[in-house]
């Protein structure tokens, strides 16, 4: 068993989508950032690499790459879980926190945990998603996520050693993610 935990934060800006957890909310205010500035699948990303000792989500899509100015954020959740399950690691759950002062998180919830949930391919009742509003914390204008995974060895499969990030080769994470944004080329990437 792994345990693996995430944290991220961007700042609100106004006039930009805004995408939490892979789902668009109607805001005046979106999060500025490097690719689409989903705080909550950035802490995500970390929280999956973090638990296999795997190196984080600035190592494989640095922000000075241009080619994930915009870009979706699943598919760095995507480029992650590969790792994990490479490493042999399944997820069991994930549970996660939202720190922020608008928009409330309440009625997206349900949709979040759904989208997740999928992007992880595992049950909904897996993922919890809670939010809370930055008291005395002077953050009223940026979102936070806390993100902790669980990993269970995957039964049946062929255990491989953990590589560190160092080990796996440019190429291949290249290749990985190019064939993830292949994948996702319906979703537009670059506009969401
Ligand atoms: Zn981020």
């Amino acid at each position: 068993m792994r345990i693996g935990y995430g944290w991220d934060s961007h700042e609100f800006k106004s006039g930009i989508p805004l995408k939490i957890g892979g789902v668009t909310i109607a805001h005046p205010k979106g999060l500025a950032g490097h690719s689409d500035g989903d705080v909550l699948l950035h802490a995500l990303t970390d929280a999956l690499l973090g638990a296999i000792a795997a190196g984080d989500i600035g190592a494989y899509f640095p922000p000075s790459d241009a080619r994930w100015k915009g870009v979706d954020s699943a598919v760095f959740v995507q480029t992650a879980l590969e790792q994990v399950r490479r490493a042999g690691y399944a997820v069991a759950n994930v549970d996660s926190t939202l720190i922020l002062q608008e928009p409330r998180i309440g009625p997206h919830a349900a949709l979040i945990q759904r989208r997740v949930a999928e992007l992880l391919n595992i049950d909904a009742s897996a993922v919890g998603v809670k939010a809370k509003t930055p008291e005395g914390m002077g953050t009223d204008n940026a979102a936070i996520a806390h993100v902790i995974v669980l990993l269970t060895k995957q039964a049946g499969k062929p255990r491989r050693r953990t590589r560190v990030l160092e080990e796996v080769p440019q190429p291949v994470v290249d290749a990985v993610a190019e064939s993830l944004l292949e994948s996702l080329e319906p979703q537009k990437r670059g506009k969401e």
